[in-house]
């Protein structure tokens, strides 16, 4: 008897608990607070996944990588109809434009005079704004009427505002909601830093004027390059290049048609190579390639063939054609041979050529009978001359 009433209070207790805590719910629903919870609930999870996306945006090596990284990010929320990532490089006057339609690039570009007047708007205020809102404070956009835009987003950096992001309306039809605009803002503050990150590492390792890597950049992957050829017993080499009688060049033509067949150069020699290998301007005039895994057959071919097609080509200079000629040097790379030892070489072969009358390729040869061949081949250019 004693024990049913134990069991009998113990059931009526419970009971009046589960009545207090109902009545509380009851009272904590009517005030909004529960849904309160949810709502931040959710920005919180929102807030998680932002936190491990960004440290894997900012971590990835190229602008082009962290551009897939977010169109990825997006998809996984919704579509727009038109996306664009509208950037001023650090030099140059040309912006870098990544159009995408239905999220697939496309080669639709964002006039500049749009981007300047969006940029003008954005200086003073950090974060999105629906497309309208610019719109009524600002006028019409006439060059945006084909993207539909409805929100844009600004990027920035270390020098203040370099880009803009421009997102057209869903394919759905839809509005952006509250809480995917407050992620595609957060994101895009990440994307700018890595960005930014990115577009400076690059001009750390490219020369301003031709947009090869420079010296510095060419020397470290020398480096890497002969320590790989030891290890995996690969075979690379080096070709060290100099435009001929440039001086004469500039002289007769001027700085400017001077400049103009560097790039011209420049663009030619990265067109015959492979992505893996790369091409550098080593300072004025002269230039340096590495190409990776191949032999002296094919060392020499690669040498012949960016002779003849500088040789080959045509500089407009105010309705004139213009032509250079480069004199070429080329060294194998071995594991025991220093960067600086192999670039000495791939200059004496380079001498070589020059003083067999220019406008052509020479390997170095380690030893005495490649010394005696060097000599040989600028001997008898010179005779020829
Ligand atoms: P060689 O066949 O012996 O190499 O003769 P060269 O006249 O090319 O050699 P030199 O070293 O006497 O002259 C190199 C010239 O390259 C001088 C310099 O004005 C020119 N040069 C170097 N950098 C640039 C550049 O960025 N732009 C222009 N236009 N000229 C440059
Ligand atoms: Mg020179
Ligand atoms: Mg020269």
């Amino acid at each position: 008897m004693y024990y049913y009433h134990r069991v009998s209070d113990a059931n009526e207790q419970a009971k009046d608990r589960s009545a207090d805590i109902l009545s509380q719910y009851n009272k904590l629903s009517q005030t909004g607070a529960i849904e309160n919870l949810e709502a931040l609930r959710k920005e919180n999870r929102e807030l998680d996944r932002l936190i491990t996306d960004a440290a894997a945006l900012i971590a990835l090596p190229s602008v082009p990588l962290m551009l897939d990284f977010v169109i990825d990010k997006v998809l996984e929320r919704f579509v727009p109809e038109f996306l664009a990532f509208v950037i001023e490089p650090p030099r140059g006057t040309r912006l870098s434009q990544f159009c995408y339609r239905n999220l697939k690039p496309s080669d639709e570009t964002i006039p500049i005079e749009c981007y300047k007047r969006l940029k003008d708007h954005f200086l003073s205020k950090p974060f999105s704004d629906h497309f309208e809102a610019i719109r009524d404070q600002t006028g019409e956009y006439p060059g945006l009427k084909a993207y539909s835009p409805e929100l844009i987003f600004p990027m920035r950096g270390i020098s203040g505002l370099y880009g803009i992001v421009v997102m057209g309306r869903k394919v759905v039809g839809e509005t952006y909601s509250d809480l995917e605009r407050m992620y595609i803002d957060r994101l895009s503050r990440f994307l700018s830093v890595g960005i930014q990150n990115g577009l400076h590492h690059q001009s750390s390792i490219t020369d301003a004027k031709t947009g090869l890597y420079n010296h510095d950049f060419f020397m470290h992957r020398l480096e890497e390059e002969i320590s790989r050829c030891g290890r995996n017993k690969s075979s690379a080499c080096v070709l060290m290049l100099d435009v001929d009688y440039f001086k004469r060049f500039n002289d007769r033509y001027g700085h400017m048609a001077g400049d103009v067949a560097l790039e011209s150069l420049a663009t030619a020699i990265k067109g015959l190579m492979r992505s893996s290998d790369a091409v550098a301007r080593f300072g004025g005039e002269e230039f340096c390639v590495l190409a990776v895994d191949c032999d002296v057959r094919s060392a020499l071919e690669v040498a012949e063939r960016i002779r003849a097609e500088v040789e080959s080509l045509r500089i407009d200079h105010g309705g004139e054609s213009l032509s250079i000629t480069v004199s070429i040097g080329a060294r194998m790379l071995d594991s025991r041979a220093e960067a600086k030892q192999v670039l000495d070489d791939a200059d004496k072969a380079l001498y070589a050529s020059k003083a067999g009358g220019r406008n052509r390729c020479s390997l170095f040869r380690p030893g005495l009978l490649g010394r005696a061949s060097l000599a040989r081949t600028a001997r008898t250019g010179a005779q020829a001359r």
